[in-house]
């Protein structure tokens, strides 16, 4: 394999729609106002229901830590279907028919409600219907995909068994569902922020949601003042204000992508292997053609060499392509819930006006607008068939096992962890340090100066580790991210690592 350090890694080290798109410059928050719905966070899902709110005539707020659209949903690959890898034979075994045709109503009327919000607000955003594949590998695998397509054929699903696809390799079999769709998400999102802004309505950036009570109003209080609302929705990813135990039901997963110029046509169309090992779609825009091929999938923190992951998509890449050249890598998580069907609704079960959308699994563009449409009819107190189905607050016994395995994880994490510490860094490396002062993550820069930082993660407790093909520090436990100075890139932690004095290190 060849062997790369994080500066000879190919490709620019930042998403293609990132790259491709302007820095937003909304305003942060500066005087204490009422909303009717406080939104935290702006990626697809915080945006989403902000638009679909404000066309009902509600006025909103959407908070934002940072610049929108730079989380998850600037950096996702934006495939925009109902064929989630293999779910509806796994949905109609496990809660029956009714509900995964709930599933399959649901994200089937949220592809056509992107496809509306284009056309009617005259996105321009590449939004195109393509065909969406899932494909076997290998022989033992067929099987699963004619579950697959008979199962999504009993619910009405587009679907089809095919062995043929537009990949330059041949599969083994595939499910194919016609009329799903993709676009460029950042020039989506960042159309629809901007309709946001006016008649009582606003985006905040730069403006950290730090807590939230369920009153009435409710008051959510950020780093820039205090809002009050006769409603909150939760979309920050990661519940950021985890009270019930989110941590305990939500698994995050972190993958790699590369978008690659190929010296062959670039299949049209979404693919993905049946274990989501790799992922691939069609992109053109003003930039050219692109081939976007996704993988190595693991839990942020744990498991081994970032840089590998990208070397590994990489050899992959070259491997099933004529690949010409890498353009752009990027890397991001999401979350998964225990039975996979994601968590939209009330926060808790005592929960009157906060409401929490996260746990998509991977399959968020469909899921947001899910989101967005349910969340919207809950807060005007109107029916919604999927409210059960979508429930946070569902027990479903199915996920105990999966629960227990999560918790240990995470209590593996907070004890285990503080024993795997190292005494030596490079420059542009950092490493758990066990010091006399105590364990300490370092960091020492490309000119030698040294950052030292307490590797206790500030959501829970759980010990960070080093990412060597983004330069962070993550935590194994619930996927929080922080830069090499301990600001935090990525939730459920709101504060930064705490500084800690590096004088007792030998530079
Ligand atoms: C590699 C990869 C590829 C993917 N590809 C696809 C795909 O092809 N199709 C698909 O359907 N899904 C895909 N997904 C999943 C999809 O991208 C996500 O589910 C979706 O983008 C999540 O959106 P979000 O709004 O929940 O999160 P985000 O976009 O991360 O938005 C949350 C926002 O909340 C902000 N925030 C956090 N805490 C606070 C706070 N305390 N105060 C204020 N703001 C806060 C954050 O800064 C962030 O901007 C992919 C995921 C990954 C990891």
């Amino acid at each position: 394999m060849m062997q790369h350090t994080y500066d000879s890694l190919p490709g620019k080290p930042i998403s293609l729609w990132l790259d491709t798109t302007p820095q937003t410059n909304f305003p942060s928050l500066a005087d204490n106002l009422y909303v009717d719905v406080a939104i935290v966070g702006g990626g697809i899902v915080g945006l989403t229901a902000a638009a679909l709110l404000k066309e009902q005539g509600k006025t909103v707020a959407v908070l934002e830590a940072k610049r929108i659209v730079e989380g998850v949903s600037g950096n996702t690959t934006a495939k925009i279907t109902s064929l989630h890898t293999l779910i509806y034979a796994y949905l109609i075994q496990h809660f029956g028919k009714e509900k995964a045709q709930i599933y399959a109503n649901a994200n089937e009327t949220a592809i056509q409600q992107i496809a509306n919000f284009v056309q009617d607000k005259q996105i321009a955003c590449e939004f195109r219907r393509t065909a969406a594949y899932t494909y076997a590998e290998s022989d033992e695998e067929v099987d699963k995909i004619h579950d697959e397509v008979e199962a999504a054929l009993k619910l009405g699903l587009p679907a089809s068994f095919t062995e043929e696809t537009p990949l330059p390799f041949p599969v083994k079999a595939a499910v194919r569902f016609d009329n799903q769709a993709q676009f460029h998400p950042r020039q989506y999102l960042l159309a629809l922020a901007r309709d946001i802004p006016g008649d009582g309505s606003h985006v905040f950036e730069n403006t950290q949601v730090l807590d939230v009570s369920d009153d009435e109003p409710c008051v959510v209080t950020t780093n820039r003042g205090t809002i009050h609302a006769a409603a909150v929705i939760v979309a920050s990813h990661f519940p950021f204000n985890d009270k019930v135990l989110y941590a305990t039901r939500l698994k995050p997963h972190r993958s790699y992508v590369l978008a690659a110029r190929l010296a062959e046509p670039v299949p049209q169309g979404m693919f993905i292997t049946t274990d989501s090992s790799h992922t691939m779609r069609h992109h053109s825009g003003s930039d050219g053609e692109f081939l976007l091929v996704g993988g190595e999938g693991h839990v942020p923190g744990q498991d081994g060499d970032t840089i590998e992951r990208y070397q590994r998509v990489e050899q992959w890449a070259r491997e099933h392509f004529n690949v010409k050249s890498i353009v752009y890598r990027w890397s991001t998580q999401d979350n998964r819930s225990l039975d996979r069907l994601p968590y939209v609704g009330r926060y808790s079960p005592v929960s009157h006006h906060v409401y929490v959308a996260a746990g998509f699994g991977g399959w968020g563009m469909t899921n947001s607008m899910v989101a967005g449409m349910l969340l919207r009819d809950l807060i005007l107190e109107r029916e919604n068939p999927w409210a059960e189905v979508y429930d946070p607050n569902r027990i479903n016994l199915k996920s105990v096992p999966e629960f227990a395995k999560q918790s240990a994880q995470v209590a593996k994490h907070f004890v285990g962890d503080r024993l795997t510490v190292t005494d030596t860094v490079e420059r542009g490396e950092g490493k758990i340090l066990n010091t006399e002062d105590g364990v300490v993550a370092v960091y020492m820069a490309e000119d030698g100066s040294l950052s030292a930082l307490s590797p206790a993660c500030t959501h829970l407790g759980c010990f960070v580790q080093w990412n060597s093909a983004e330069k962070s520090w993550d935590c194994p436990c619930h996927g929080s991210r922080f830069a090499t100075d301990g600001t935090v890139i990525h939730g459920p932690a709101l504060k930064n690592l705490e500084k800690v004095n590096n004088s007792f290190i030998e530079g």
